[in-house]
């Protein structure tokens, strides 16, 4: 079975002909990933953010069977169901107040194509369409679509490869100031002095707030969103927040925009949102927005075949539903202390540049990039699964792990600093 995965399926960021070695695995439950040979893995990533719950989760699966009872999908032109209008509901109530419209997509980087559509199709019904750039800030990550691309870092999301098919945006440099840290003087004058030159092709500042992920796992100042958050509202710019993986309690809030008290225009979420069941993401728009678009008469212009897909829904309320049922900012919180008190001791390591925590991600970045199939088989045969990229290795485990599965994923992490 390896063999043909190895000769015929891609894998993410892999190459077709000599890729990196895949691990098969059979089952997973709860914190537990086994694979086919029998070994058991602590899941240190929660396959990138998303298992906030664990594996086979009897609450997860039982609102994926009790839908599939009942309907696996039928097409969202035309006709509703209750699990898309209860998930509606929910994701209203969590939301910053004043985002009042749900647009349910297919994947996150689609959650992305539609909050830069609502961006561009607003100005276009407001008699502005030149407005049509994008500015955003270096670090950034947004996906993987075309759309998505061009507003990730030009240097990590590979720019010069695509070269001539992509928009150019406008990038500002990544924020230097910390999380916790007041920003730094004159830090946002980049940000300012490109909304001013371009005041008239500009159609919304696009993203991370707080916590940059596959851009570079960095955590930056509230007071720096605020900040940008203030410079939109100034200059009469639309403000898009992607947090696709931060979102439902990952940064230790429930979005990260709460640490800066920001209600975006647009608010993209996706990862978490089904507790890692589905594919489902979401982009929340405001009235003013929703009612921009119409102003000419339009509609919004896009329309996924599995928009709204009721099994994905289900799960996704689901999934809500047990978060606010747990403690969760309990949890988040014990894992940040835990996370702080173990992988500081990394930070004295020659090879480590930084140690960094915030909610349920702890970051050990290193001077050097490691070797990602080397380092991968040590924490195999260690018997935890992390998934280092570059210089980063980090940890976002599910929620629901506990003191001593934790200690082994942070006591693992030395394996990849010799
Ligand atoms: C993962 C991610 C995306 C893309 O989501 P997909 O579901 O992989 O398309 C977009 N933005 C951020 C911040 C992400 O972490």
């Amino acid at each position: 079975m390896t063999d043909f995965d190895r000769k015929h399926l891609w894998h993410p960021y892999t190459s077709a002909i000599d890729p990196l070695p895949a691990y098969e695995v059979v089952s997973a439950e709860g914190v537990r990933i086994r694979l086919a040979d029998g070994r058991e893995l602590i899941d240190g990533m929660s396959s990138w953010w998303c298992a906030i719950h664990g594996y086979n989760h009897p609450a997860l699966n039982a609102a994926v069977t009790g839908q599939l009872d009942k309907m696996a999908h039928v097409m969202f032109g035309g006709l509703t169901h209750e699990p898309a209008v209860k998930l509606g509901r929910q994701l209203l109530a969590l939301a910053p107040t004043g985002l009042q419209h749900v647009f349910l997509a297919d994947s996150g980087s689609v959650s992305v194509e539609v909050a830069i559509k609502m961006a561009l199709q607003y100005w276009f019904a407001q008699g502005r369409p030149e407005r049509k750039r994008l500015l955003t800030i270096r670090g950034g990550y947004h996906g993987d679509t075309f759309g998505a691309m061009a507003v990730c870092d030009p240097v990590t999301g590979m720019h010069e490869r695509f070269a001539g098919a992509l928009p150019r945006h406008l990038f500002a440099p990544r924020p230097a100031s910390r999380f916790g840290e007041e920003r730094l003087p004159g830090e946002l004058d980049d940000v300012a002095a490109l909304l001013t030159a371009h005041r008239d092709d500009i159609a919304a500042v696009i993203l991370e707030p707080i916590v940059q992920g596959a851009g570079g796992m960095w955590f930056y100042s509230a007071d720096y969103l605020a900040g940008v958050a203030e410079l939109c509202a100034e200059h009469d710019v639309l403000l898009i927040a992607d947090e696709i993986a931060t979102g439902f309690g990952r940064s230790g809030r429930m979005f990260a925009c709460e640490y800066a008290n920001v209600t975006p225009d647009i608010l993209c979420v996706g990862k978490a949102l089904t507790g890692g069941y589905l594919t489902l993401a979401a982009a929340l728009a405001t009235p003013r927005v929703a009612r921009g678009i119409e102003a000419d008469g339009g509609v919004l212009m896009h329309g996924p075949t599995f928009m709204a897909n009721p099994l994905a829904c289900a799960v996704a309320s689901r999934s809500i539903g047990l978060l606010q049922e747990m403690d969760w900012q309990a949890k988040v919180a014990g894992i940040e202390s835990q996370l702080h008190d173990e992988l500081s001791a990394y930070a004295d390591h020659p090879a480590v540049a930084d140690v960094r925590v915030l909610g349920a991600i702890g970051v050990v970045e290193l001077h050097e990039p490691v070797d990602v199939a080397e380092v991968q088989r040590r924490f195999v045969d260690a018997g935890v699964w992390i998934r280092p990229f570059g210089k980063l290795v980090y940890l976002m485990p599910p929620y629901v792990i506990d003191v001593q599965d934790l200690s082994r994923l942070a006591a693992a992490i030395r394996l990849a600093l010799e």
